[in-house]
């Protein structure tokens, strides 16, 4: 799967592509910059995924693609993320995520008042769920059908434009919500900010986003694979996907970031947010049924060992981000 999501057949059944949608071809020139979260230009090569070259930052930790691809190549990928007739599917992958952040928001925030912002709300349902709850919400994304599903179907207003370049006012809100969209974006740092901002002292923070400690040992494993004879077996496993890219950690151009719980924890607490929590991420409900077993159990033996290290070990494909902004 090279190509953008382009426009699905009518009738034929939604398919999840579009979320495993990882790679397109870059027109425009790269651009080379120091480090997102601290600005230092000690970057070290880390591996090379898609002819994009990966770096890890000497001083921070953060793993990111450099020289990257320009802002407005990005948005013009985003605004055709979303296909028109995809939405129901959506909702059935994500509806199991939507209730958990929903409720890690009114436990975290009791008291405080009810108005909630989502960077990257996409077809809206789960600000839809936060207006079940009594809260009033508001979004951006760059997809115009997904923005437009959102208005129509559901009554939720989203802004349709880029983060965080669209104007949005500071100070304003009590929860901040972002699913999915660190990784994506150029300006991950810029976008951790700009959230703050908009919210209120002692407001929430939520966000999901790959681990990339466990890409990590993925990443390994695949190196393994080149040198020994199982990686023929190792790629039989995977058949299907691309043999050049079935390895990859990040995947540029789609991922540009890689966040370990350690990097993303400092990086918040350096910028302003307190009681900083990471948690295990449930797998969104993708493939058959035997894939959703074996995403459990690989769920469960994660959550036994973040039991057992009093929650500083957060093993799960994805994780959860909860952070307040402090006063
Ligand atoms: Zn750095």
């Amino acid at each position: 799967m090279t190509n953008p999501p382009g426009p699905a057949n009518p009738g034929s059944r939604p398919s999840l592509r579009l979320i495993e949608q990882r790679s397109w071809k870059i027109k425009g020139e790269l651009e080379p910059g120091p480090c997102n979260f601290c600005g230092s230009d000690r970057l070290i090569f880390y591996r090379e995924e898609n002819s994009f070259r990966i770096e890890r930052c000497r001083d921070c930790g953060l793993i990111q693609v450099n020289p990257r691809p320009r802002s407005e190549e990005l948005s013009g990928f985003y605004a055709q993320y979303f296909p028109e007739n995809s939405a129901e599917e959506w909702l059935r992958v994500y509806r199991d995520q939507y209730q958990e952040d929903a409720e890690l928001i009114e436990r975290g925030c009791r008291g405080c008042g009810k108005k909630i912002f989502e960077v990257g709300a996409g077809y809206g349902f789960f600000l839809a769920e936060m207006t079940r709850r009594g809260w009033e919400a508001e979004g951006v994304d760059l997809s115009r059908p997904a923005v437009e599903y959102a208005r129509e179907r559901l009554g939720i207003e989203i802004q349709l434009g880029d983060f965080p370049a669209t104007a949005v006012p500071e100070g304003k809100y009590d929860a901040l919500a972002g699913s999915f969209v660190l990784e994506h974006i150029r300006d991950p740092a810029g976008m951790l900010k700009m959230m703050r901002e908009m919210l209120n002292p002692g407001g929430i923070l939520i966000l999901r986003l790959p681990n990339h400690s466990l890409l990590k040992i993925y990443g390994w494993l695949g190196t393994a694979a080149e040198l020994l004879p199982v990686g023929f077996l190792l790629r039989r496993i995977r058949a299907g996907t691309d043999p050049e890219t079935v390895f990859n950690v990040l995947d540029p151009p789609a991922h540009l970031y890689g966040f370990t719980p350690g990097v993303l924890k400092e990086y918040l607490e350096k910028i302003g947010f307190v009681r900083v929590r990471v948690f295990n991420g449930r797998m969104h409900r993708r493939g058959t049924r035997i894939n959703w077993l074996f995403d459990g159990l690989v769920y469960y033996m994660v959550e036994i060992i973040y039991l057992l290290s009093a929650g500083k070990v957060a093993l799960a494909p994805a994780l959860r981000v909860r952070a307040f902004k402090g006063g």
